[in-house]
């Protein structure tokens, strides 16, 4: 199937559709699909943001390796600011009173879920009315969000939308045409909005998946049903971890805790590794995959996305339960 057959046309603009029903996007705001995943964004944001005002400087808060990940490379074009003291670890946000925010910032930069420490902001920092950007790739459409408060969203689909391949961008139309030179014709959004995603062969397949869980999302309630059950699901993780006796330890503060990842510890905060081990390969037995935490941090990590359903949770909640009340 052509991308530029009918049939495509109609798969991509019912996607487009469904996505800016689900979200309330404004007309003012551009949707692509587009390639090269979040880590392709982390270059894409400077290349076509940082030119926003004529310092080429911007602010990055950093919680955690994805935003980390950002920041290094939007230096590679222009000046970063990282607007609060460097973190030792990554389990919490850091105080927004203390942020040194630069008026002169052409963009702020944060990560809205951090995937691999698991901590979310549950609100749009407030950064003076400077251009907010957000990497939402582990957490969109997983609650609702007002896509007003923000000059350019992306997330890769491959956690809550789809499968790999395809990256949203969401972006104000008044921020195109910032571009640096340099920016490849690709990643450049003015380029990619002027062709509604077609400057090149865009990731059909994935786009057509997405379309199918975009659709799946509004027939269970949308955004606002998605954070129901976030809650719901995280909840039931979280208490398990908190009535262990410290059996589970979670490292991350409280306040800034996500719903959708869940990183912990077995024995102690640094992880008995003969206790991980047994935990995951009695996970694995009884069907439960994926629950090595990432390997930069080692440990546990429950990804509560919205594929998984809240029978899925409680199987892993009982098991957690289960393999408490054997090692004490
Ligand atoms: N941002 C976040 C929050 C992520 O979780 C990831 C991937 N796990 C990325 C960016 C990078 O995405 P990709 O692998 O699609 O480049």
């Amino acid at each position: 199937m052509s991308h530029r057959s009918s049939d495509f046309t109609k798969i991509l603009n019912n996607t487009e559709i469904c996505m800016r029903e689900l979200l309330n996007i404004p007309d003012n705001y551009k949707v692509l699909f587009l390639q090269g995943g979040g880590s392709g964004q982390f270059s894409a944001v400077p290349l076509n943001l940082i030119g926003l005002k004529e310092g080429k400087c911007a602010d990055y808060i950093v919680t955690g390796a994805w935003s980390a990940k950002a920041a290094k490379e939007a230096e590679k074009y222009g000046k970063v600011n990282i607007v609060h003291p460097k973190l030792t670890s990554y389990t919490e946000i850091p105080d927004p009173n203390s942020w040194n925010l630069n008026p002169d910032a052409s963009y702020v930069y944060y990560c809205a879920n951090e995937t691999v420490h698991g901590v979310e902001f549950q609100d749009v920092p407030d950064v003076k009315g400077t251009v907010l950007v957000c990497d939402m790739s582990s957490n969109f459409l997983s609650r609702p969000i007002d896509i007003s408060k923000f000059g350019l969203i992306f997330a890769g689909a491959q956690k809550n939308v789809g499968c790999a391949g395809v990256t949203i961008v969401i972006i104000r139309e008044d921020l195109l045409g910032f571009t640096l030179k340099e920016c490849p014709t690709i990643l450049d959004y003015k380029i990619q909005a002027g062709n509604g995603s077609l400057y090149n062969t865009p990731p059909c397949f994935s786009i057509y998946i997405m379309g199918l869980v975009l659709e799946w999302i509004k027939n269970n309630g949308g955004a606002a049903c998605m954070e129901k059950l976030s809650i719901l699901k995280s909840e039931i993780i979280y208490n398990v971890i908190d009535e262990s006796n410290g059996l589970f330890v979670c490292p991350v503060e409280k306040k800034s805790r996500s719903r959708m990842n869940i990183p912990f510890r077995i024995g102690s905060i640094k992880g008995d590794s003969a206790l991980e081990k047994e935990f995951l390969d009695k996970a694995a037995a009884l069907g439960m995959m994926s629950l090595k935490g990432h390997r930069s941090v080692g440990g546990i990590r429950a990804s509560l996305y919205n594929a998984v359903t809240v029978e899925d949770v409680e199987k892993l909640a009982d098991f957690m339960r289960h393999f408490k009340e054997t090692h004490q």
